[in-house]
């Protein structure tokens, strides 16, 4: 019967939404950020007008769409939400674009991947509340100019590097997330673990955050698999034990690596002697996507010191070594 009364993912959707902060004093971390918003917000509504666009980039799950909602709800405006991906058309931006009201939030995620036909209408809209849309074709067409309420652009984007240099120009906001420290992951999870009604004592959480990847996603998934293993296996408190039983269990190692994790650093150390290697070599390798390891595995990675990129491709660092408790190669002098 634990099938039948598993969590579905709707209960997940829906606990996604209740532990997703609202405010921005609700948003744990990132203090240089929230302080910078923080005025930048202040004073655009004191002007009474739209805030400037912002760009927010940094790894998934640390908190770009939250962001963006808190900030459509600090302004006291509506938010309307999409991607680049499903943008295909200039015609769905421009529908989307002529509902705003004035001073919303458009929140544009994995704004990298627009196609340049929409980019073309964005840049304009952007710059001057103006929309040029082209209208019939071959001899009949004609390009017509909307004007457009005051509206602020949210685009978010794993890495900066991935847009064009006019649309980047076009933010007069640019904001990096960075990791989250395990203090701050610590405190995401016990405040998740009130929101959801989980008994969780504070070595409990601090445990799962270790292993959070730095990551508020990861802790918080990593909460609900904890919440099972408590429920099942003892008495639904989770404990520092507890939390080490159940994450050693989910194959998440002392420093949060996961099995890919794991796959990407050996791979490196057993098939190509420790690096450099190639980024599309390694993808080959261990059968990921290149964007994966660049996006998702290795910003995590050389934060923690584990890898570095050179010129000639990337090299695992001695860490590498003695996190799987291999023999330190001469090359690194010890
Ligand atoms: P992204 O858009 O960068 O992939 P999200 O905004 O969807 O990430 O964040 C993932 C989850 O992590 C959210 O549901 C939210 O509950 C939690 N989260 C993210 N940032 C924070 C934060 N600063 N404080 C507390 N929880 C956060």
């Amino acid at each position: 019967d634990r099938i039948i009364t598993a969590t579905s993912h709707l209960d997940e959707e829906r606990q996604d939404r209740a532990i997703r902060p609202k405010r921005l004093a609700e948003y744990v971390g990132q203090k240089e950020l929230c302080a910078q918003m923080e005025i930048f917000i202040q004073a655009a509504t004191a002007r009474k007008e739209a805030l400037d666009h912002v760009l927010i980039f940094g790894p998934p799950g640390l908190g770009k769409t939250t962001l963006a909602n808190i900030i459509a709800a600090e302004m006291c405006v509506k938010i309307r939400q999409t991607s680049g991906p499903v943008l295909e058309k200039a015609g769905d931006l421009a529908a989307l674009l002529t509902n705003l009201e004035a001073h919303d939030v458009l929140f544009i995620d994995e704004i990298h991947r627009l196609s340049p036909a929409v980019e073309e209408i964005l840049y304009p809209a952007m710059e001057d509340y103006q929309l040029d849309l082209m209208i019939g074709e071959g001899p009949a067409a004609r390009s017509i100019k909307l004007d457009l309420p005051p509206f602020t652009l949210v685009g978010a984007t794993t890495r900066a590097g991935l847009l064009t240099s006019p649309l980047r120009d076009r933010f007069g906001i640019v904001q990096r997330l960075e990791f989250y420290t395990v203090d701050e992951l610590t405190s995401i999870i016990l405040r998740s673990a009130n929101v959801l009604g989980i008994s969780m004592e504070s070595q409990g959480a601090f445990e799962v955050a270790r292993r959070s990847r730095g990551t508020p996603r990861i802790a918080n998934r990593l909460l609900r698999r904890v919440r099972d293993y408590a429920e099942v296996k003892s008495n639904g408190i989770v404990t520092e034990t507890v939390a080490m039983q159940a994450l050693d269990m989910l194959k998440v190692d002392s420093n949060g690596f996961d099995a890919l994790d794991r796959k990407l650093l050996l791979t490196m150390i057993e098939n190509f002697a420790g690096g450099p290697v190639g980024l599309d070599t390694l993808a080959a390798a261990i059968s990921e996507e290149r964007g994966t390891i660049e996006d998702v595995l290795e910003p995590y990675l050389m934060q923690q010191g584990f890898i570095m990129r050179t010129p000639r491709g990337r090299v695992v660092t001695q860490h590498a070594y003695t996190h799987f408790g291999l023999d330190v190669p001469r090359a690194f002098g010890v």
